[in-house]
């Protein structure tokens, strides 16, 4: 019998899928790493996992511990369903903004949520502050102690990568891999995995890639953390400052994608590969055929594809939605049957 011990065993491992419109247009190999098919249903259960199993080990968590959060809902989630399986309670706070449906699955995962407005990082009352005065608040009447899990500052988050997703690529491409690229949220994902394929090979290309409104694309192009103009729809992706998480990436160029063409891969892909992916998965993808169109024809590139389509039904899939944000809607996801019955 082949088995997991239990939810947190079952993170990690999952497939690389062949994007096959993209290598078709770049006649490169780009596959995408399928963190959708984690059990918490995106890349951020690893670091969920990472950030509570290596608190353990430090002795930072007690049985009947509160995990306390801020997070754009993936981390919320990931964190929940590790925090239930040990035995621990959630409490995330998470911008107004973001979906209704990360929000819902966060609920059903048991996590306490506090909604708060979305302010930019210097105002004190962004959510990441918001959520360490509110850990410092509850660690003086928590029986059972409390942890911030500090995603942005806590490095259990790039290991995770590190120590999971860098070697499944490595093994999974039996070490032909050419380049490897992802957005940021916190990095981690982006600074683990680099880090782990540099150290296995040197001349594998890394890249970020940024939508537009952040800091990350000017920062690993030309070293200066300078926002870029715009904005974007995607959700848990793009940062306007170098954290200590970002400071360990090990990455050569970045790319700055727009809105329109990370959606139009979003699309493209669920017509035509019946992949239904959340918007960052579309900044990566078109971040691989970027890297790909400069590497040239015959490499492998790997990137993320960090979680499902299903978490943005009322936005990236929602016509009124993105109307009202300017962004073209296909015309087939407005179609009605014209079979009569
Ligand atoms: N995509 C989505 C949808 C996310 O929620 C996140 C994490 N906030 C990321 C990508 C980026 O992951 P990381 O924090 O590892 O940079």
């Amino acid at each position: 019998m082949t088995f997991n011990k239990d939810v947190v065993e079952a993170i990690g491992n999952t497939p690389l899928i062949k994007l096959k419109r993209a290598s078709e247009l770049t006649g490169c190999t780009i596959l995408g790493k399928a963190e959708f098919m984690n059990p918490g249903q995106s890349v951020k259960d690893r670091a969920g996992k990472w950030m509570i199993l290596e608190a353990e080990k430090r002795g930072d968590l007690k049985p009947g511990g509160l995990i306390v959060e801020s997070t754009a809902g993936n981390t919320g989630i990931g964190l929940a369903v590790v925090a239930s399986a040990r035995g621990y309670r959630t409490l995330i706070v998470i911008p107004e903004t973001q979906s209704q449906e990360k929000k819902d699955m966060l609920r059903l995962n048991g996590a306490e949520l506090i909604e708060v407005p979305a302010l930019p990082f210097a105002n004190p009352n962004n959510y990441q502050h918001v959520g360490r005065r509110l850990a410092d608040q509850l660690r003086k009447t928590e029986p059972n102690g409390v942890l911030f899990a500090d995603q942005w500052n806590n490095l259990d988050n790039a290991k995770a990568h590190y120590e999971s997703t860098g070697p499944e690529i490595w093994e999974q491409t039996g070490g032909k891999v050419d380049g490897f690229i992802s957005a940021v949220g916190t990095g981690g994902t982006l600074a683990g995995a680099t880090r782990y394929l540099k150290e296995k090979n040197n001349n594998i290309v890394t890249a970020c890639a940024d939508p537009n409104g952040f800091a990350m694309y000017n920062w690993f192009k030309h070293g200066e953390a300078k926002s870029t103009p715009g904005d974007s729809i995607t959700e848990g992706i793009g940062i306007g400052r170098v954290t200590p998480v970002i400071e360990t990436a090990k990455v050569d160029t970045a790319f700055l994608i727009p809105d329109e063409e990370a959606i139009a891969v979003i699309y493209d892909l669920l017509q035509h590969e019946g992949l239904c992916l959340g918007g960052s998965s579309g900044i990566n993808i078109a971040g691989a055929i970027r890297l790909a169109k400069e590497l040239g024809p015959g490499k492998t590139i790997v990137t993320i594809l960090c979680d499902s389509g299903g978490r943005y039904q009322s936005k990236l899939f929602n016509p009124d939605f993105m109307r009202s944000k300017n962004l073209p809607v296909p015309g087939w996801l407005e179609k009605k049957s014209d079979i009569s019955v």
